[in-house]
């Protein structure tokens, strides 16, 4: 087994999809920089997966088979010898239990720390915007509620345009700028009609369309979320040791 120079090393499960796995990739190495300075980086040990059969096993319904290949993923990187294991998307903790079983390492479980983050704020009716996965089923919507919020989804018809601009446009590394106005169009709605008080970025390639800077209400980017509770796992870790 490698290990690094005695830096904690974060593990990630990626490629779901790659366009925010690179955004992962800057934004750890960037939050290195600026508490360590230097020519410092993060120590990072990544298993990039292949998005494509991953996303027909989901609109399969297939999510056991979703939850064998990050298990497998999981224990790629424990064997690796990453001290951590984050999966760098949101829908797939629908099924992060299978990480959770497959391996000793600690999981730095997305939804409980978007759930947690919020919960801390003053935001209790968040717009969740996200995959239709995320948004449809209960396994996300829950988890805030057990926090005491109560999230607000689009109506069918702009939860359809979100999963759509993800799959057909973000996760292919298209930005346009009438998709981002159809997102700001359903936020506004959301403020107006359903008095929607933040909105959860709830998809990790959502921060490539639209960020704090575009929105009045509280913006909860979760990929910025993940990687700080990386960044504060591996220098947490790292002081204990020193
Ligand atoms: N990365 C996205 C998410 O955070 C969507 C793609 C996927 O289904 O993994 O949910």
């Amino acid at each position: 087994m490698t290990r690094g120079q005695g830096m904690t090393t974060i593990g990630l499960i990626g490629g779901t999809s790659w366009e925010s796995t690179a955004v992962y990739y800057r934004l750890l190495n960037e939050g290195i920089r600026a508490r360590r300075g230097g020519l410092h980086s993060a120590e990072i040990l990544l298993h990039s997966l292949d998005f494509a059969p991953l996303a027909a096993r989901m609109t399969a319904g297939d999510w056991d088979g979703v939850g064998d290949v990050l298990a497998a993923s999981a224990r790629r990187l424990e064997r690796g010898g990453a001290d951590c294991v984050l999966l760098c998307t949101n829908t797939m903790h629908k099924v992060a239990d299978c990480i959770v079983a497959a391996t000793r390492l600690p999981f730095l479980d997305l939804v409980d720390l978007t759930a947690k983050t919020i919960a801390g704020s003053r935001s209790r009716r968040p717009l969740l915007l996200a995959t239709g996965f995320t948004m449809e089923q209960p396994f996300y919507r829950e988890r805030l509620a057990k926090a005491g919020l109560a999230p607000i989804v689009p109506g069918e018809a702009d939860r359809a345009a979100v999963h759509q601009i993800i799959f057909a446009e973000l996760c292919r590394g298209v930005v346009s700028p009438q998709s981002k106005e159809r997102f700001l169009e359903i936020i506004v709605r959301a403020t107006e009609e359903e008095g929607a008080d933040g909105v959860i970025l709830g998809c990790t390639e959502i921060g490539l369309l639209i960020s704090q800077a575009d929105v009045t209400l509280p913006v909860f980017d979760t990929t910025a979320l993940h990687v700080e509770a990386a960044l504060d796992f591996a220098l947490a870790a790292e002081s204990q040791a020193a």
